[in-house]
């Protein structure tokens, strides 16, 4: 087998052999036979050319391939996950899993950290004093079996030829293509080892897909993906327009996701939970009312059992920020939006968020948006603070946020987030 022919057919519009992937994605992975340059080039043309559903569905299988597939075969719970492409305020999972857990699913959430403008979940259990992302295989069985919900580090054992791939990806300007983005993402879930996967696929200005076609076309490909490795899969298409709900930055969403399991919370944040939760229920085959089991206090029993099983203790309180600045509004009127996208590059300048994946990230740095959608403000009011242990941070991020929330005269009705459910066929 040669690279040059993989490329080639790639190149000309051609599908991959079965077997041309799974000598270029192994080799690729696990030995210098293929130059990174021709890895470059192979994903290139994928990017420009597309794959087949049934060559991607190949590709995603020589992705895991390449690597671990965790055995839960000894969990008695039926296992689902859930998994998001990324938003400001996304702290849902903070919420379902031990929720689901609560419901009586098994959710092992297998997380990375978060880079760029959008936090990453590992990003946010950490800002509990003492919790830890680190587990063995077995202490995350057990905690299967016993709790029900895990939020720890992906292994570096999983899906390790997307580590590779994705490092090329982001340097050759490849990383903006729906097989490899759902390749990238399902390898990683499908690796985990669950039964079910409920995904939730962004939409808007604060999200990675910008618009309804690509992101219905994400969710179609990896639901398609899931459904050809024997993973009952769904995907919710959400908006992602205005921040979900009301804090951006990581010890602020762990105290909001608090609020939820706790029965109050930012509404939207609710909904979306609820959206998810039921739909990894459905999948699991539990027949059981997610908001009741919200409503129980069940979901917040969970949460702190998983919290000190792995080290961290709530008691002790959360970090709090230092310093903190009140951006307020220019314009009275009608809020129409509180813009994710400069609420997210704005946490992370204040520290909430890293550039590189070694540098470190604030606990306390972040957003709170004090207005939402369809909120009246009149000049002066108060509708951002800023935290951050950093005091030269705010002037920056004063600066950005200076038009983040836009105000209109005319009356603002404020739609669901969910916009479509792309279903498997379960
Ligand atoms: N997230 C991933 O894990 N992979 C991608 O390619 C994009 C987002």
């Amino acid at each position: 087998m040669r690279a040059h022919d993989v490329i080639v057919t790639k190149r000309d519009g051609g599908r991959m052999s079965d077997q041309q992937i799974d000598w270029f994605i192994a080799t690729y992975a696990s030995t210098d036979e293929i130059a990174d340059e021709q890895a470059a080039a192979l994903v290139m043309a994928i990017f420009l050319n597309g794959m087949e559903p049934d060559e991607l569905a190949h590709w995603t299988g020589a992705m895991i391939d390449s690597g671990d597939r965790l055995d839960l075969s000894s969990i008695d719970r039926p296992t689902v996950d859930k998994h998001s492409t990324g938003g400001v305020g996304d702290k849902i999972s903070l919420i379902v899993v031990p929720l689901l857990a609560a419901c009586g699913a098994a959710v092992p959430q297998l997380s990375g950290r978060g880079l760029g403008h959008t936090g990453g979940t590992l990003d946010k259990m950490e800002s509990i004093p003492g919790w830890s992302a680190q587990m063995s295989l077995d202490e995350m069985r057990h905690q299967l079996n016993t709790i029900g919900g895990v939020i720890a580090g992906a292994s570096s054992s999983l899906a390790p030829a997307d580590r590779k791939l994705y490092a090329l990806r982001d340097v050759t300007g490849t990383v903006e293509s729906i097989p490899l983005i759902a390749s990238s993402i399902m390898s990683k879930k499908i690796a985990e080892g669950t039964d079910a996967l409920t995904l939730d696929v962004k939409v808007g200005s604060g999200a990675f897909m910008p618009d309804l076609p690509q992101a219905d076309a994400l969710a179609r490909a990896m639901v398609r993906i899931g459904e050809a490795h024997g993973v009952a899969t769904s995907a919710l298409v959400t908006r992602m327009d205005d921040v979900l709900g009301v804090a951006a930055g990581n010890a602020l969403e762990v105290a909001e996701a608090i609020d939820v399991l706790s029965g109050s919370g930012p509404p939207d944040v609710v909904e979306l939970s609820l959206a998810l939760a039921g739909d990894m229920a459905r999948l699991a085959g539990l027949d059981v009312d997610p908001a009741a089991v919200l409503a129980s206090g069940a979901g917040m029993e969970s949460f702190e059992a998983m919290v000190s099983a792995q080290g961290g203790d709530l008691s002790a309180g959360l970090p709090v920020a230092r310093h903190r600045r009140v951006v307020a509004a220019v314009d009275g009127g009608v809020v129409q939006a509180v813009d994710a996208r400069r609420v997210g590059v704005a946490a992370w300048h204040l520290g909430a968020g890293r550039a590189r994946k070694e540098d470190p990230v604030s606990a306390t740095a972040g957003v709170m948006c004090l207005v939402r959608p369809g909120d009246k403000v009149a000049p002066g009011d108060p509708v951002l603070e800023l935290h951050s242990d950093d005091e030269a941070r705010l002037d920056r991020a004063a600066h950005e946020l200076s038009a983040a929330v836009r105000v209109t005269d005319e009356p603002v009705e404020v739609p669901p987030i969910v916009i479509e459910t792309v279903s498997g066929s379960r």
